[in-house]
C-alpha cells in the first residue's frame, strides 16, 4: 500500500463534512488555522442534508435540565446559550433562514433553514478560505505521541494516508450505521432501520476510544422516529414516511400490547426508543377520527391524515376498520394475537372513559383521550435510529476527556488517590480519577456525546454550537502551535 503525507504540525484536521464538520472546520479558518477537512462519502453532507432543516432546541434550559436530566448540564447549556449567536454567525456567512422562531413540539424555539443550501454554503466559504477538502478519505485512527495528539491515519481511495496535525475534530456523526455497536450498545440491529447517512459508522468514537478517550453516559440512547414499516423510500422521502403521531396514538407491540406511555418525555422519539426494544422493533400506531385532523409534529404542521395518505402511497400497511373488534381482526394478519389487542384497547378505553386514566399501566400522561370515533385505522410501525445520543465525552469545550484511569498516565497532574488504593474511605469509582482533556482531541456533532440524553434537544443545534466551540478551540491551538515554531 502506497503511503504518502499531509497536513503539518500547525494543521487542525476536522474528520467528517456534516454541519458539525463544515462549522468547525470555516470557525477554526476564521481564527486564522490552515484546514483540511476529510470525508468519507463522495460528497459533503452527511445526515444534515437529508435533514427538515429545523435549527431548533428548547426554549428554557430549565427544560433541559427536567426532561433531560441524564443528559450533561454544561452541554446542554453549550447549546441553549450560545444557538443565537450560531444562527446569527450562519446568517452572517449568507445562510437563508425562516423569519421567525417557531414554536417546535410545545417545548422548543427555532428557525428553519435549507439544510442542502447552508451546507453548500459552508462548503464554499470553507474552499474560499483556502481550506482543503479530501472526498473518499476516512478517517482510520489517531496518532498520539506522549498522550498528544499528533495527527490522524486516513484511508483514500486504496491508499493509507498519514496526515500530521495539532488538533483533531472528531465529526463523523455517530455511530448508528455500526451493526456491531448499535448490538454491543443499544439494541439488536435487526430491530432497527437506518434513517441516517450510511457513512456514520462510529470510526470517530471507535478512533479516540482506541486510544484512551472515554465514552460517554447515554450510549444506550437515541434519537429517530418510527417509520411506516415496509414502506419503500428513498433518502430524500425518509420524512414523508415518519410516523410522527405516535404520541397521539395508542402503541401496541406485536403481541398486541401497549409497551410504554406513549406521550412520555420530550416526544415521539421516546416512543421510537421504546418501540426498538419489542420483538423486531415493530408494532401498530392506532388512532380514531379524532386525532386525523391534529397537528402531529409542532413546527412541521404535518397532520395525521397526511402522515398515513404518504404511508399508504409508500407501500406501508394502514389498516382501516369501522370497529375495533374488526381493526384487532385485521390484524391477525400481521401476527398480532387479535384477542390480546382487543384486551389492550378496551382496558386503555375503559380507564380513560371512566376516569381512571392515573392507574393505566403503562401510564399515560398526556393525550388521554379514548379510542370512541371511528374509523379506527393503525399504521404497521418500525423503529428506526437517526442518530446515536451518547459518544465521546466532552468537557464544555467539546475537549474529548481521557478515560478515568488514563488520565494519570499522560496528564501532568496529581492523582489523588490510586486507584487499588483500600485503606482510606470509601469513595465512587468516579470520584477517584480526573478526567482530563486529552490534548488536542475534540468532538462535536453527534460523536459529542450526552447533550441528549434519551430526551432530545436538536440534532442541528447541537451540531452547529459545538462545532462553533470545538472549532475555535482547535483554531486556536493550531494558531498558537505555528507561532512556537522555530523560524526558518
Ligand atoms: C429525516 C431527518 C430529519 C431531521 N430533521 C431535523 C431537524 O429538522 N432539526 C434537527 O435539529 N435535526 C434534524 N435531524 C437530525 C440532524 O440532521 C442531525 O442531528 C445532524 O445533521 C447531525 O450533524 P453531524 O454533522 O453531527 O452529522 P452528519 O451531518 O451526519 O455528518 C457526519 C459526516 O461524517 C462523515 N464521516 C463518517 N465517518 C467518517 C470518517 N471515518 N472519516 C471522515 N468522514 C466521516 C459522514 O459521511 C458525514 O458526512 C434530522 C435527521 C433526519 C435523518
Amino acid at each position: 500500500m502506497e503511503h504518502v503525507q499531509w497536513g503539518g504540525p500547525d494543521t487542525v484536521v476536522v474528520c467528517g463534512g456534516g454541519l458539525a464538520g463544515l462549522t468547525a472546520a470555516v470557525t477554526a479558518q476564521e481564527q486564522g488555522a490552515r484546514v483540511l477537512l476529510l470525508e468519507k462519502a463522495p460528497q459533503a453532507g452527511g445526515t444534515t442534508v437529508l435533514s427538515g432543516g429545523l435549527l431548533w432546541t428548547l426554549a428554557r434550559y430549565e427544560e433541559a435540565r427536567s426532561k433531560i436530566p441524564f443528559g450533561d448540564a454544561a452541554l446542554q447549556w453549550l447549546v441553549y446559550d450560545s444557538i443565537d449567536d450560531a444562527r446569527a454567525w450562519l446568517r452572517s456567512l449568507g445562510a437563508k433562514m425562516g423569519p421567525v422562531e417557531e414554536p417546535v413540539l410545545g417545548h422548543g424555539r427555532g428557525q428553519t433553514v435549507d439544510p442542502v443550501e447552508m451546507i453548500q454554503l459552508l462548503h464554499e466559504r470553507f474552499l474560499a478560505r483556502g481550506g482543503t477538502v479530501l472526498l473518499n478519505t476516512a478517517l482510520a485512527s489517531l496518532d498520539m505521541s506522549a498522550g498528544v495528539v499528533t495527527g490522524v491515519q486516513a484511508l483514500t481511495e486504496g491508499r493509507l494516508v498519514t496526515v500530521r496535525a495539532c488538533a483533531v475534530v472528531m465529526a463523523t456523526g455517530g455511530f448508528q450505521g455500526n451493526p456491531e455497536l448499535l448490538l454491543r450498545y443499544i439494541v439488536r440491529p435487526e430491530n432497527l432501520v437506518l434513517r441516517a447517512n450510511r457513512w456514520s459508522t462510529g470510526d470517530g468514537f471507535l478512533a479516540a476510544t482506541s486510544v484512551g478517550a472515554a465514552a460517554s453516559p447515554g450510549l444506550d440512547t437515541f434519537y429517530g422516529h418510527a417509520l411506516a414499516a415496509g414502506a419503500k423510500y428513498g433518502k430524500a422521502q425518509l420524512r414523508d414516511i415518519s410516523q410522527y403521531h405516535g404520541r397521539l396514538s395508542v402503541a401496541i407491540n406485536l403481541l398486541g400490547e401497549r409497551f410504554t406511555d406513549e406521550t412520555e418525555e420530550t416526544g415521539d422519539e421516546a416512543l421510537n426508543q421504546h418501540l426498538a426494544r419489542q420483538p423486531q422493533g415493530r408494532g401498530f400506531y392506532i388512532v380514531d377520527e379524532s386525532a386525523m385532523e391534529q397537528v402531529a409534529i409542532q413546527g412541521r404542521e404535518a397532520i395525521t391524515r397526511t402522515i398515513l395518505r404518504r404511508a399508504v402511497a409508500a407501500g406501508g400497511t394502514v389498516i382501516e376498520a369501522d370497529t375495533l373488534e374488526d381493526l384487532c381482526a385485521a390484524l391477525s394478519a400481521h401476527g398480532v394475537p387479535p384477542s390480546r389487542a382487543l384486551a389492550t384497547l378496551r382496558d386503555y378505553n375503559a380507564h380513560i372513559e371512566s376516569g381512571q386514566a392515573d392507574a393505566l399501566v403503562p401510564s399515560r400522561v398526556l393525550n388521554r383521550v379514548p379510542l370512541a370515533q371511528p374509523p379506527y385505522r393503525a399504521v404497521m410501525v418500525q423503529a428506526a435510529i437517526t442518530f446515536t445520543m451518547g459518544g465521546l465525552l466532552i468537557d464544555e469545550r467539546t475537549r474529548v476527556l481521557w478515560r478515568a484511569g488514563t488520565s494519570s498516565t499522560f496528564a501532568a497532574v496529581p492523582v489523588e488517590r490510586a486507584y487499588i488504593e483500600t485503606d482510606g474511605p470509601a469513595v465512587s469509582v468516579g470520584e477517584d480519577f480526573r478526567q482530563m482533556p486529552i490534548r488536542g482531541l475534540y468532538a462535536a456533532g453527534n460523536d459529542a456525546g450526552n447533550i441528549s440524553n434519551f430526551g432530545y434537544m436538536g440534532g442541528l443545534a447541537s451540531a452547529l454550537t459545538t462545532g462553533r466551540m470545538a472549532g475555535s478551540e482547535a483554531g486556536r491551538m493550531a494558531v498558537a502551535a505555528r507561532a512556537s515554531q522555530p523560524a526558518v
